[in-house]
């Protein structure tokens, strides 16, 4: 009887791990997404107006709180969610004009609204508190800076402007053990010399001018190389990364030489997705891993190296690349290629994309575009006529 007994315990224990281990790999790899997805909160243009409705329909749980104001004096707010020991800081939108990640932040606040279990173990293990736009006046500009045209990112050491000191004193009274630094990059990115684009990068901030190693620059590095694991399974070969040049006044750079472990996300461009709701996925994605790597304490099954192996940004793609324009322009041999860039206007509350001239700072050996499009093809040739391409051709 006794030794059944054992029997029966050891079964249900076993059933009970494997479980546990089906779960942790539901959450992870098989998210239904289209119930995480905020459908009410889309394109690139996000204010505090677009997020108002989602933030004060959230439940008790998440405790929102307005924490400073910016230039013309619109509320910042922080939402707190959980109460466990590792505290994670998440800001999005210091540049005003880089709504993607906000995005992704809406779905997690989400996912951890609708998915109770998994919510449970978060908030049992992490506190995260989350500024979802730090530059309101940006964002409702569609601008980087800030209402005083200073560029966030740039005033971590000097604190010219609020918003900066609303982040450092949210820094200094959270005292984060990991804080995410959360952004947009242009489409001129692509993975190391291929190409393809960086839908997403990262960087492991330096702490100093010779780019050392420490241990919070290194826990960053082990926890993008996480995220990365996560998201070459998504888009193989579409995650950069990003230039580790120092410079003090940049927040990463500040807060690592603090101390603490503070990684920079970049969304970028993913094919035909100008409003960057793919991308919003896949950044959705990547945070959930990073939480839940430091959830489940298994940082440490990450390396440095897999991080180092992740392939730096270059800065060879342009929006659309016109070729064989010969027909048009007499000086250009059946070689040129003219590169054509989207510059992004704010037009009655939406952004428009409109085409203008590239040019390079430093032309780079070989020219990638998103779209690729032949003149003497009469298909390509009718539609950069109708997208007011061929006016720049001249
Ligand atoms: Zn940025």
């Amino acid at each position: 009887m006794h030794k059944i007994l054992i029997l029966l315990f050891t079964i249900v224990n076993l059933s009970c791990s494997i479980f546990v281990f089906y779960k942790r790999k539901r959450n992870m790899q098989a998210i239904d997404y289209s119930e995480i997805y905020v459908s009410s909160i889309q394109g690139r243009y996000v204010t505090y107006d677009h997020l108002n409705q989602f933030i004060s329909s959230l439940s008790i749980k998440f405790k929102v709180v307005t924490i400073g104001e910016s230039v013309r004096n619109e509320s910042i707010k922080s939402i707190t969610f959980g109460n466990g020991p590792k505290r994670i800081l998440m800001w999005s939108q210091m540049h005003g004009n880089e709504s993607t990640t906000t995005k992704a932040i809406v779905d997690l606040l989400n996912y951890l609204q609708l998915k109770k279990v998994d919510a449970l173990e978060i908030g049992n293990a992490c506190t995260l508190k989350i500024i979802p736009i730090l530059n309101p006046d940006g964002a409702r500009d569609y601008t980087r800076v800030n209402a005083n045209k200073i560029d966030l990112n740039r005033d971590a050491h000097d604190l010219t402007q609020p918003e900066s000191r609303i982040l450092k004193k949210e820094y200094d009274a959270f005292d984060p053990h990991y804080c995410f630094n959360l952004h947009d990059q242009r489409t001129i990115f692509n993975v190391g010399k291929t190409d393809q684009p960086a839908t997403v990068s990262f960087l492991a901030p330096a702490f100093d001018v010779a780019r050392n190693n420490s241990p919070s620059r290194k826990l960053s590095m082990q926890l993008i190389a996480a995220m990365n694991s996560e998201l070459q399974e998504l888009i193989p070969g579409q995650v950069g990364r990003y230039d580790d040049g120092f410079n003090a006044n940049c927040v990463g750079d500040a807060f690592q030489m603090r101390g603490t472990p503070t990684i920079l996300f970049e969304s970028g461009h993913y094919v035909g997705d100008y409003q960057r709701e793919k991308t919003r996925e896949l950044i959705f994605y990547s945070l959930l891993k990073g939480i839940s790597t430091i959830v489940s304490n298994s940082i440490e099954e990450f390396t440095v190296e897999q991080y180092l192996s992740i392939p730096e940004n270059g800065k060879q793609f342009v929006d659309i690349l016109v070729c064989n324009d010969t027909t048009l322009n007499k000086d250009l041999g059946v070689k040129d290629m003219v590169p054509i860039q989207y510059k992004e206007v704010l037009k009655n509350g939406e952004i428009v994309f409109v085409p203008m001239k590239h040019v390079f700072d430093m032309t780079p050996v070989k020219i990638f575009g998103h779209k690729t499009l032949n003149l003497h093809d009469e298909e390509d040739l009718n539609w950069l006529k109708n997208n007011d391409i061929v006016k720049l051709l001249d």
